[in-house]
């Protein structure tokens, strides 16, 4: 039986996670692609989370290779584009399942854009059996339809594996009612109810996304990801971090 890992304040115990890393947070401090340091860095604060006895699912963006938006921005087909963006996300899980391997971490990916020859297709029964094995799964391509982003995929996939909480890694500690690196007044809520992140507007996750964890009753915790150690400490309940949920 897997351990329960203990858990921030205002969360249930955790026995399975699903974390969702933007593409941007494999940049490191490049400005383009795939950091492979970082990348490993990243690898081994997945590999501590892991051994705190949790069960964890990955989600990984596109967004440091190619976004939709951009290409459709630039006049391309906003569907052709979002497939860009789709395969953007399979090179970073790919990335991220070399890193974990190396440092011993029995891994899957499975994308929703079917690619035989590279990973597994979403199959959830499968998905949950190496789960059980105590595989870290990388879930890739979103939900695999245009118009959609990788946050709508986190959340979907966090519904469907029945994880107790969606940890959403980004560049900054939290939700704020301004943005931080523009006022110096803003100010980071420790909770906030689903509600008030969509009726505000707040840049949390797209609201497809934060509609489907309210509707779920799924917990999203918001932190950053840019320091290291940063997970675990947020995971033990010592780190800082912004928790949408119900009735905050
Ligand atoms: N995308 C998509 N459908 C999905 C997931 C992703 O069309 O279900 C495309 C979309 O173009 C998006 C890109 O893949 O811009 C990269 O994903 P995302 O923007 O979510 O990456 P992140 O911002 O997390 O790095």
């Amino acid at each position: 039986m897997t351990a329960l890992a203990p858990a921030p304040a205002n969360l249930p115990r955790l026995k399975r996670i699903l974390l969702k890393l933007s593409g941007e947070v494999l940049m490191g401090n490049q400005s383009f692609g795939i950091d492979t340091d970082f990348v490993a860095s990243l690898a081994a604060e997945v590999k501590a989370a892991k051994e705190t006895g949790l069960e964890l699912c990955l989600v990984i963006g596109g967004g440091n290779i190619f976004r939709g938006m951009a290409g459709a921005a630039k006049g391309m087909d906003r569907a052709q584009a979002d497939y860009m963006g789709m395969l953007a996300t399979i090179m970073n899980a790919l990335a991220m399942q070399s890193a974990l391997e190396k440092l011993g971490v029995d891994t899957r990916v499975q994308s929703a854009i079917q690619m035989d020859a590279v990973c597994e297709p979403v199959i959830r029964r499968r998905a949950e059996r190496h789960l059980a094995k105590g595989r870290v799964v990388i879930f890739a391509a979103g939900v695999g339809a245009p118009y959609f982003t990788t946050d709508s995929g986190a959340a979907l996939r966090a519904a469907e594996l029945q994880c107790d909480a969606l940890f959403k890694g980004t560049s900054v500690d939290g939700v704020y009612n301004a943005d931080p690196k523009k006022d110096a007044a803003a100010r980071r809520y420790d909770t906030i109810d689903y509600d008030t992140v969509l009726a505000d507007n707040l840049q949390v996750m797209d609201a497809s996304a934060v509609a489907l964890c309210r509707d779920n009753a799924i917990p999203i915790v918001v932190f950053s990801i840019r320091e290291q150690g940063n997970l675990a400490r947020v995971l033990a309940g010592q780190g800082t971090q912004t928790i949408v949920r119900k009735d905050s």
